[in-house]
């Protein structure tokens, strides 16, 4: 039996491939499931105006995705509040067969997003030996690599291969149990059988089995670990059963195995197998990924407006496809030719103002002191241990690095007691050095950053 919320979190997965993430997150993502009425699913807008807005443009997709998931669900209908009376009596538990490209795992069925493929990923020279290693893996589990480390920056497609490792062993080994998760998940996964545990004393040893029997387990964003000795614990003790029985591992992260922090021990049993690396693509790969976008969203659009994209955006894949999107949408709203260069600029001035707005000042310094749990007035005061000056001086760069000269030295001076401007030089340029000689001041740096821009 699947719940709806389960069903409707699968539909989602496969949906949000296929849309922009502007209209996913924007109308999709806001539909509640209200349950299985015969063949159809039916789902709650908030708004008239929001099912319209379904019905018009993106209910196709929405029961293409659901029926590539669920054969079983024929259409999906969206209804607003004051329609709910005249809905059956829906199913909200439903013993539903699920297509064979996916593992039906009760509870923990394992999706992998259809469009993640190796077919559609782009290999350049910044991502080959990564993806060369996935191929293999996906091709032989358990053989000559084990266990593979994939690491490298957000957006760069660590997620992307796993996947596609995923895709490629449900086809070719449809017998063996394949599991996918993040690390926040198997963490939180994991605090709840302790919790549970009390009232139910095999919480903690299905948790465990459930883990330990699989053929292949992929991990992504293994970075989320550290700080957690609990979780790095169990962690260990899966890794050592599963690699001595030679199942395959696979785990990803944004940082090499000696730059997370957590237990060594742990950081060596990571790095004992394939450490492989991807870097930022460069110019004409990162163009040929656009092209590919474009083929499978349908987007007609020319190489010069591509390139543009590509130019701007050079170490994220996901920002570029935002980007992307985003021409997209804008030119679908005023009505314009999306090749239309004037239509471009005006999208993407929007697109910088917008993404402007979200990250002030106040951001940078919240971030931090979380990050260092430090109070804010410690951190903009007078105290000079090393506990606050090296969270100020970080605090300082990343200001200087992110808002750039919209907010002057001068200003940040103020703002930090009232200090002098050469003082917020010295401190931007001493981290801005760091950065390049100390690994721990970088990963801080990045680490605080990507908290800033919520990633
Ligand atoms: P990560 O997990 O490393 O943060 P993702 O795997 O989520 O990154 O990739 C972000 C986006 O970029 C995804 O939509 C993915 O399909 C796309 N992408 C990344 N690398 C490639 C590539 N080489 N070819 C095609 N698409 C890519
Ligand atoms: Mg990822």
């Amino acid at each position: 039996m699947l719940k709806i919320s389960q069903i409707w979190k699968n539909i989602l997965l496969e949906t949000e491939a296929k849309t922009t993430t502007l209209a996913y997150d924007l109308y999709i993502n806001t539909l509640e499931p209200i349950g299985i009425y015969h063949d159809r699913l039916i789902l709650l807008a908030e708004t008239r105006a929001l099912k319209n807005i379904v019905n018009n443009n993106y209910k196709d997709v929405l029961r293409v995705s659901a029926k590539s998931v669920f054969p079983s669900i024929l259409d999906v209908e969206v209804i607003t509040e004051d329609e709910l009376p005249h809905v059956g009596s829906v199913a909200q538990e439903v013993d539903i067969p699920v297509s064979n490209k996916y593992i039906a795992e009760t509870e923990d069925k394992v999706t992998f997003v259809s469009q993640y493929t190796f077919e559609n990923f782009v290999v350049g020279k910044s991502n080959d030996y990564a993806e060369a290693v996935a191929r293999a893996v996906a091709d032989n589990p358990s053989g000559k690599y084990n266990p593979v480390f994939l690491w490298g920056g957000v957006g760069l497609g660590k997620t992307h291969l796993m996947h596609a490792i995923g895709n490629s062993l449900q086809r070719n080994f449809p017998e063996k149990n394949i599991m996918y998760v993040t690390c926040e998940q198997f963490v939180n996964e994991f605090i709840e059988s302790i919790a549970d545990n009390k009232s139910n004393p095999n919480a903690m040893r299905n948790f465990r089995t459930k883990y330990r029997k699989l053929d292949v387990f992929m991990m992504d964003d293994v970075q989320f670990l550290a700080n957690k000795e609990g979780a790095q614990e169990e962690i260990f003790n899966t890794f050592n059963e599963l690699y001595l029985a030679d199942k395959q591992i696979i785990l990803s992260s944004d940082r090499p195995p000696k730059e997370i922090n957590i237990a060594e021990r742990l950081k060596t049993r990571f790095a004992t197998g394939v450490i492989a690396d991807i870097k930022p693509p460069d110019l004409e790969t990162r163009i040929a990924i656009l092209q590919k976008k474009c083929n499978s969203k349908g987007y007609n659009l020319t190489i010069k407006v591509l390139s543009l994209i590509a130019e701007k955006i050079t170490n994220n894949i996901r920002e570029m496809e935002g980007m992307l999107n985003r021409i997209i949408s804008y030119s679908t709203l005023v009505g314009g030719d999306p090749n239309d260069m004037d239509i471009v600029a005006d999208a993407l001035r929007d697109y910088a103002d917008a993404s402007n707005d979200i990250i002030t000042l106040d951001h940078i310094v919240k971030a931090t002191c979380e990050y260092f749990n430090v109070k804010k007035d410690d951190l903009v005061g007078k105290k000079k241990s090393k506990e606050i000056v090296i969270p100020r001086q970080i605090c300082i760069y990343l200001i200087c690095d992110i808002l750039g000269t919209s907010v002057p030295l001068v200003k940040i001076g103020e703002f930090f007691g009232g200090r002098d401007h050469t003082t917020i030089m010295h401190a931007r340029d001493k981290i801005s050095e760091e950065c390049k000689t100390n690994d721990v001041t970088a990963a801080q740096v990045k680490d605080i950053r990507d908290k800033i821009y919520n990633r």
